[in-house]
């Protein structure tokens, strides 16, 4: 089929436009989330201070960019659609129960109690119910849980759940809104962990009567302020550093807070992982080649693969003369060539010696000049 000139399609469009509507639409939403008081699921906050805001300033804060009311309103359905199916497949009752701890003052909800006792025989005959909780996570943050197992902060949530509902386990489903996959993670009420838990609720619950917010936590360029809706009202008055051309914003997509995140806590991680291979490679390296050096042999066989002792040509150099010459030779490869050739032109350099310095290893020519060859046993993998 003929595809339609696109300027007929201008001509069918209206001056109506959904997208500020939708917007509207979503945002009405996300306003129903409004605090009301201290909730368990505050253990997982990026910022006491600005809690101390939504206390004390709600009004403050600032018109919150649509993108992330649209995103936040589909996590809420992803999961509301998978405690609806588990519901109606009756794995889950006592759906959204309302949970309270009276003397911290804290309030939540978990999505449910699994009935365990009517799908399998329970040891102790007792009709184990534990509690659901479902969460919904990024492509990042999900593969982040893969590897090092459920999110600090939604273990510490579900530690109040068991103890506010007096239930021993709980169950995390955890959706990847990016992929559709998922984890689940078993929980297990932790006595030592929930005090500690109190201990700061308790703690922060001072802080709060406070008529005064606590110190900013993060600095203002950090991406907790970033996606912050008080940030501007929480910065009032703190003169702001002049930014240096080079980091300004290029107006492309910013990632949204969870994605970044968990990016960054997984950049973090892999790094650690490098250095630490790095450390055990240097460490295997040492013992292989004290292996080599020690025996005569030529290589090390492991199973169908070998590690063989290398026989590169290494030079010993008369070290006087060789670091003498070495430092120059590397300070003139750095600088730049206008000043080399004056250096060369003035006599300062030795025009033969700055030619073979821009050779990455050292030719035959410079091993000639200061010293004589021998062979080396080094590893090769
Ligand atoms: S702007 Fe930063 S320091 Fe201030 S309340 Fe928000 S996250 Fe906390």
């Amino acid at each position: 089929m003929v595809p339609i000139e696109k300027d007929q399609q201008k001509k069918c469009s209206t001056s109506l436009r959904l997208i500020p509507h939708l917007e509207d639409l979503y945002r009405k939403d996300y306003q129903k989330f409004q605090r009301k008081g201290l909730r368990m699921s505050d253990v997982n906050s990026v910022c006491e201070r600005r809690i101390w805001f939504e206390f004390h300033n709600p009004e403050k804060s600032q018109e919150i960019e649509p993108r992330k009311v649209i995103r936040f309103s589909h996590g809420n359905q992803i999961h509301d659609l998978d405690r609806q199916k588990l519901q109606i497949a009756g794995l889950v009752m006592n759906v959204e129960k309302e949970l309270y701890d009276s003397r911290l003052k804290l309030s939540g909800h978990c999505d449910g109690r699994i009935p365990i006792w009517k799908f399998e025989t329970v040891e102790d005959g007792r009709e184990k119910t534990p509690i659901l909780e479902i969460k919904t996570a990024n492509l990042y943050k999900f593969q982040e849980m893969e590897r090092s197992g459920l999110d600090q902060g939604y273990y510490d949530q579900v530690q109040l759940y068991m103890d506010t509902a007096k239930c021993g386990e709980a169950l995390v489903l955890v959706h990847n809104m990016d992929t559709g996959h998922l984890l689940e993670f078993t929980v297990l009420v932790d006595s030592v962990r929930i005090k500690q838990i109190k201990k700061w609720f308790r703690a922060f619950g001072k802080t709060l009567k406070n008529s005064e917010p606590s110190a900013r936590p993060h600095p203002r360029d950090s991406w907790q302020c970033g996606y912050c809706d008080y940030k501007k009202h929480c910065w009032i008055g703190v003169p702001e550093e002049p930014t240096s051309p080079e980091f300004k914003a290029d107006g492309s997509a910013v990632p949204d807070t969870e994605m970044l995140e968990s990016a960054a806590k997984t950049f973090l991680s892999l790094k650690r992982a490098e250095k630490a291979s790095k450390k055990e490679l240097e460490v295997c390296r040492a013992v292989i080649e004290q292996y080599f050096a020690a025996s005569g042999e030529k290589e090390i066989a492991i199973g169908d693969d070998k590690i063989i002792r290398a026989t590169k040509k290494s030079t010993v150099y008369d070290l006087d003369i060789l670091n003498l010459d070495l430092e120059m030779l590397r300070a003139v490869s750095k600088a730049q060539s206008a000043l080399i050739q004056k250096a060369v032109k003035d006599g300062l350099i030795d025009a033969t010696k700055f030619e073979l310095s821009k050779k990455i290893e050292f030719g035959e020519e410079i091993k000639a000049e200061f010293g004589k060859e021998k062979t080396n046993g080094n590893v090769t993998d």
